[in-house]
């Protein structure tokens, strides 16, 4: 029995409107883990749940929790804050769960610098034409411009997806999320990930999963 399990920080990043919520709820069906539910300034869209899509929250809140130190990163995207609570991905690693976290790629860079061995992943969508389509469609009610920035700005982000580990296609989300489950698994059995098993395998245990 490996007792040697530890909770790991996953990143799902991408542009917005790739499908990075839907791919994770396909990965649910498929492994245990927390979702990192995070604060965001920005207002509640009519598809989502007070406190399960986000924590929303005013600016003086959000400056209130970033002056206390709770959270782990923040970012500024198209106007709104957005931040990991530190709280919500050290109780989970505290378990021994995986916690896995919904953020765009400056988050990504400081997930990374806080946790060095956090598996991050950076989804595309198809194609630009698809993108725009699930941005328009998904019925956020954002206006023109809006549209337009986070389109700009998807194009930026895709531009640094090869600084992830691994870059998956969301075509179909749940062909995404069993790459994204294939990629852990391989990951989990890297010799480095490995050395304790070793060890116990040399202080006479037997090692059989
Ligand atoms: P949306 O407004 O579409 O929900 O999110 C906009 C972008 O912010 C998405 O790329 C989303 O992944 C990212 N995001 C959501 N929460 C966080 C967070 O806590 N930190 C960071 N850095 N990005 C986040």
């Amino acid at each position: 029995m490996d007792n040697t399990k530890q909770g790991r920080v996953i990143v799902i990043a991408g542009p917005s409107g790739v499908g990075k919520g839907t791919v994770i709820e396909d990965l649910k069906k498929l492994r245990g883990f927390q979702v990192s539910i995070s604060h965001t300034t920005r207002g509640k869209r009519p598809k989502e749940t007070y406190d399960v899509s986000y924590h929303y929250v005013t600016r003086e809140q959000f400056r209130a929790l970033v002056d206390e130190g709770l959270m782990l990163e923040t970012t500024c995207y198209q106007g709104n804050y957005y931040g990991t609570s530190r709280t919500a991905v050290e109780d989970a690693l505290a378990l021994g769960q995986d916690v896995v976290l919904d953020i765009e790629v400056e988050g990504a860079k400081n997930v990374r610098r806080a946790f060095p061995d956090a598996v991050e992943f950076f989804l595309l969508p198809p194609s630009m034409e698809v993108l725009e389509q699930r941005l328009r469609g998904r019925n956020s009610g954002e206006d023109e411009p809006t549209i337009q920035g986070r389109l700009a700005q998807a194009r930026a982000e895709i531009a640094c997806s090869s600084r992830f580990d691994y870059i998956v296609v969301n075509d179909v989300a749940e062909r995404a999320a069993a790459e994204i489950d294939a990629c852990l698994k391989a990951h989990a059995l890297r010799a480095g990930e490995r050395a304790p098993l070793v060890e116990r395998l040399l202080a006479g245990e037997n090692i059989t999963l």
